[in-house]
């Protein structure tokens, strides 16, 4: 096997892990790019995955592919237990219950699915539906497309100037016609952790609903989704080290009994008549159609992979790093860092004064790191920094300090070349 070095689950790891072997677990950090060994520092983007993951895959579809849910072959209930494993597998991880917990292709899909099924049918002219600045695209437009299609209105709390949320503001805007409200556990670009357990009480009070969009937690702390007290929280396996096109929803059983079908077909019925179906109970209700099944394994083994090491223990590391990195990057002159909130996640965004974002990662690149640039599917909040586009370091446990090192001394190199 190719697990890691050091146990824990997700809580206190047993041991340090041995960062070096952890970082040998993933093949592709063994490649160069333009020459230069990569340094890859987009991991909030996409994640890279683990031997375990990848070999997981590669024996589903060796050794077990087949569909799921319908036949009774052996293949059949290998896939089928394959599958119903790894839903079990994440249902421990994020500490849910497994019948609680709808699989699909990701955070957009979930919070899709919340907005279709729970939020359409429920909203009318006069509802407001509450926002935050930081949110991403995932966690707008869905939003806006329910607003438009029911007539309720759309509001923003807005945030400090170290990219917190003013809670004061998000509380004050808990009105008796907000029904739902929209939150991210991380903010994809200013790292940001919000306090949700806390928000999620107030919102509680107040009745209103609440979907948090966990894309940007779940990879990099532990997350105990019983304790946050939401009504639906979302996230994305392809930035889990899972493979893309994987990821979940998990909703309390009474919306999940209450909510009407997203997508009908095979897989989410008992019984189909033409006068009328009768659907099948959650959490396959909202699964219609062949999954992603191999994916889903996949998905299963990074799980197994990160609880070996410890989400304990990969939060502690991330932090290390993103110390390292905003104490060296200070040190640049004319250089702004977006996001400085005393509770943040290991993501960089920066810029330097009179140099444009692309042609800084663009040269980077050259250099064998990769950053993003660009306005991180956040369009509202690049409106409210200020700037047309950022770069963005993001770190994982993966990452060394002699990484954060050569981005650094790279980063130099290339500012010196555009000044
Ligand atoms: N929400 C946040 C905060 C994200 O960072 C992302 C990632 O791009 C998403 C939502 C969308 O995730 P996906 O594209 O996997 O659906």
């Amino acid at each position: 096997t190719h697990g890691p070095t050091a146990g824990g689950g997700t809580g206190a790891a047993a041991a340090t892990p041995d960062w070096e072997r952890v970082r040998a677990d993933f093949p592709l950090l063994q490649r160069q790019v333009h020459g230069k060994p990569l340094v890859y520092l987009d991991s909030a983007n996409t994640a890279q995955k683990p031997r375990a993951v990848i070999e997981a895959v590669d024996d589903f579809y060796r050794r077990h592919n087949a569909n799921v849910s319908r036949a009774v072959h052996q293949l059949g209930s290998e896939a089928t237990d394959a599958y119903e494993g790894a839903r079990r597998k994440l249902a421990a991880f994020l500490n849910v219950r497994a019948d609680e917990l709808v699989l699909c292709s990701g955070t957009t899909f979930a919070l899709n699915l919340v907005a279709y099924s729970w939020a359409l049918p429920r909203l009318k002219a006069g509802d407001a539906i509450l926002l935050t600045r930081m949110e991403h695209h995932a966690n707008i437009v869905p939003w806006q497309l329910v607003a438009q299609r029911t007539g309720a209105s759309i509001k923003v709390a807005e945030l400090h100037a170290d990219g917190s949320l003013d809670l004061e503001a998000l509380y004050a805007a808990m009105t008796p016609e907000v029904r739902l409200l929209g939150l991210a556990h991380v903010s994809n670009v200013l790292g940001t952790v919000n306090p949700v357990a806390e928000i999620c009480r107030q919102a509680r009070a107040r009745g209103i609903t609440t979907v948090v969009d966990g894309s940007q937690a779940v990879p990099h702390m532990p997350v105990d989704v019983a304790a946050l007290g939401c009504d639906f929280y979302a996230f994305t396996g392809h930035k889990l080290c899972g493979p893309t096109g994987t990821g979940g929803l998990w909703a309390r059983r009474a919306h999940l009994e209450a909510m009407p079908p997203f997508l009908g077909g095979g897989e989410m019925i008992k019984e189909v008549r033409f006068d009328g179906s009768v659907f099948n109970d959650p959490p396959h209700k909202f699964e219609a159609g062949t999954p992603n099944i191999a994916g889903v394994v996949g998905l299963g083994a990074a799980v197994d992979y990160l609880s070996g090491i410890g989400m304990a223990a990969i939060h502690a590391r991330e932090a290390a790093l993103l110390a390292h990195a905003t104490e060296e990057l200070g040190k640049i002159d004319g250089l702004r860092i977006f996001g400085t909130a005393p509770d943040k996640a290991a993501v960089i965004s920066f810029a330097i004064d009179g140099v444009h974002s692309h042609d800084l990662a663009t040269l980077l690149d050259l250099e064998g790191v990769a950053v993003r640039s660009g306005q991180h599917c956040a369009h509202p909040l690049l409106q409210w920094l200020g700037v047309g586009t950022t770069c963005r370091a993001s770190l994982a446990f993966y990452n060394t300090h002699a990484e954060v090192d050569a981005f650094v001394a790279a980063l130099r190199k290339v500012v010196r070349l555009l000044a």
